[in-house]
């Protein structure tokens, strides 16, 4: 049984995702998905949320190459970042990985990939990235 259901926050959504769950808040009156997940829903203005787990599949709909990154992913530049439209519909931006850039193109399909956390304090930002399936 759940106790309490976790507060439809940013920080709450990161914290699934060093669960390696992938999750959206949905509107139990209408249905509206909401991802980043927020308390009030924008379609009918409900605050009856409940959290789902996404498919953590999807395709690309655009991407950039980064080359002047912000200073805590310096290390990556330059890398690829896109956008993928997941099954549920949502879209998710997110740095795509292990893929060569010449090899990536709109419409092909990724996979939502999870980074292992070493700290064990919070806040910590785990992150999630796309991959080739
Ligand atoms: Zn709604």
């Amino acid at each position: 049984m759940m106790t309490e259901t976790p507060p439809f926050t940013i920080e709450q959504f990161y914290k699934f995702v060093s669960e390696k769950k992938l999750m959206a808040a949905e509107c139990v009156e209408c249905g509206t998905m909401h991802l980043p997940p927020r308390p009030l829903c924008n379609g009918c203005f409900s605050s009856h949320m409940k959290w789902v787990e996404l498919k953590s599949g999807g395709k690309l709909l655009t991407y950039t190459v980064i080359h002047i990154a912000p200073k805590r992913f310096e290390s990556l530049a330059p890398y690829p970042v896109g956008i993928v439209e997941l099954e549920d519909g949502l879209k998710l931006p997110g740095i795509i990985r292990d893929i060569e850039h010449e090899k990536i193109s709109v419409g092909m399909r990724l996979e939502v990939g999870f980074e292992t956390v070493e700290s064990s304090g919070w806040p910590v930002w785990p992150r999630y990235f796309f991959k080739a399936p």
